[in-house]
């Protein structure tokens, strides 16, 4: 039985290496090189904090505000506004209160059982020396920025997170780089973060092709079926006969989930980083600054500096003035950072409006499975996602509700 993972990711990746190891003969295929989309330049953190929704209204009510700022931490592209409406008004749909208290928990149990499913897949990799032991610290100038993130906290308590509240001083301590202007701020110690991602998607494809898993180049140009799906049609290509088929494209997974007849709200925001080969500093936490919208983490290859979100779609050129408005920002936390020696890059978050991924048999296409839309999570919840798919393809009973994550939630 061949079952052909579309996507080769993080996500996909490690679900091809999750079904080789379970016996499934698997094609791991990819349009492009392995692990060099989404997977490739994110921020690198293992996020177990960040699973609240991101339709809170207090979220949601800037977005008028930041669309006219072009520097704002959320960016819409005007021309690409109508296109985004409909995902938009879902994004809405997802702020009512109750909504958000199901979405909360929803990410949650995933979070949960992010570094259980996480260690042995490092271990397996040989790469449980890339994991930071530090967490991640969360900045405040003062109080009223404190209060502002105040929603976040709360439901960290509610979910029991353990997290630390630190004066600017303390902080300081742990980061010496950071500026005299911080006032307070939270450690986050389960949020450590792995030295470069893109390591373990490469380490996790070459196990995979060790265990006899094959990787195959080519775009899917669509699919064959009969009463289930029986082959993925490439581009330029010959079809490659499949008796299961995973889509984790990422971002792109929308278009492949429409060849199916089964279309997805899913969005790209889009996020950039700026690798800093030569900083002019160290740092041994990864920091974030909730008020400025901008993430910094100390990586193998220097200091990465990240954030942001631009909703502009696929196939729009990439703007780097985002990424040298996130440096700027970076370095009023970090006030001897040198941006000298560096490369920018820009990424594909797969979204959907309601924040949680889809995990999920295809609700239409006997044989197809969904793993996608794990939005600014995707690297925390790989292994996860992994054991949970492993699960539901093979037929074995997954340790959680899955309901949360079909895709026909929608
Ligand atoms: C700036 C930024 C910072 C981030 N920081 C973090 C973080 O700190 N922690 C965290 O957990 N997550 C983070 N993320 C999110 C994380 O990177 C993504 O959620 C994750 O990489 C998505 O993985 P994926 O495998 O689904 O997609 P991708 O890595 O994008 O892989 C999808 C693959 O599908 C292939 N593909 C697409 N279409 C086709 C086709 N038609 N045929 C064949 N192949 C196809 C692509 O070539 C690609 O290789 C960040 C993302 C960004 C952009």
């Amino acid at each position: 039985m061949t079952t052909v993972v579309v996507g080769a990711g993080i996500i996909g990746t490690a679900i091809a290496y999750e079904l080789q190891k379970r016996g499934r003969q698997v094609v791991l295929l990819d349009k492009g090189e392995v692990g060099r989309g989404a997977s490739y330049g994110n921020m690198a953190s293992i996020a177990v904090t960040e699973f609240m929704p991101a339709s809170r209204p207090s979220i949601w009510k800037q977005i008028p505000g930041w669309m006219l700022d072009p520097e704002g931490p959320v960016r819409v592209r005007p021309a690409y506004m109508p296109r985004l409406l409909p995902w938009f008004a879902r994004f809405v749909a997802a702020s009512r209160p109750a909504k958000l208290r199901q979405l909360e928990a929803e990410g949650a149990v995933l979070c949960k059982r992010v570094y259980d499913d996480l260690m042995p897949l490092l271990k397996e990799t040989g790469l449980e020396g890339e994991l930071t032991e530090e967490g991640c610290l969360s900045l405040y100038s003062n109080e009223a920025e404190f209060r502002a993130d105040r929603e976040h906290i709360d439901i960290l308590e509610r979910f029991a997170f353990p997290h630390q509240l630190l004066t600017g001083a303390q902080a300081r301590e742990l980061e010496p780089a950071l500026s005299d202007s911080i006032g307070i701020a939270v450690l986050f110690p389960q949020n450590r973060s792995l030295r470069d991602p893109f390591r373990l998607v490469q380490r996790l494809a070459e196990r995979f092709v060790a265990l006899g898993g094959e990787i195959r180049r080519g775009a899917v140009a669509g699919f064959e079926r009969s009463d289930r799906i029986t082959a993925v049609r490439l581009i330029g290509g010959d079809p490659i006969a499949a008796e299961e088929v995973v889509i984790a494209a990422g971002a792109y997974s929308g278009r492949l989930s429409k060849m199916l007849g089964e279309p997805m709200p899913l969005e790209t925001e889009r996020g950039y980083h700026t690798q800093i080969m030569s900083p002019g500093i160290t740092m041994r936490h990864s920091i974030i600054w909730p008020a400025r919208a901008f993430m910094v983490t100390p990586t193998a290859g220097g200091i990465r500096v990240g954030g942001t979100v631009e909703m502009a779609g696929l196939d729009a050129a990439p703007d780097y003035r985002r990424s040298k408005i996130t440096v700027r920002r970076a370095q009023t936390a970090l006030p001897d950072l040198r941006c000298a020696n560096f490369t920018e890059w820009m990424g594909h978050r797969p979204a959907f409006p309601d924040t949680v991924p889809v995990m999920s048999a295809s609700a239409k296409v006997p044989g197809v499975f969904y793993a996608t839309g794990h939005g600014h999570l995707g690297v925390t919840y790989a292994a996860t996602t992994a054991r949970l798919m492993g699960d539901l393809i093979t037929g074995a009973t997954p340790p959680i509700d899955m309901r949360p994550y079909r895709v026909d939630r929608f």
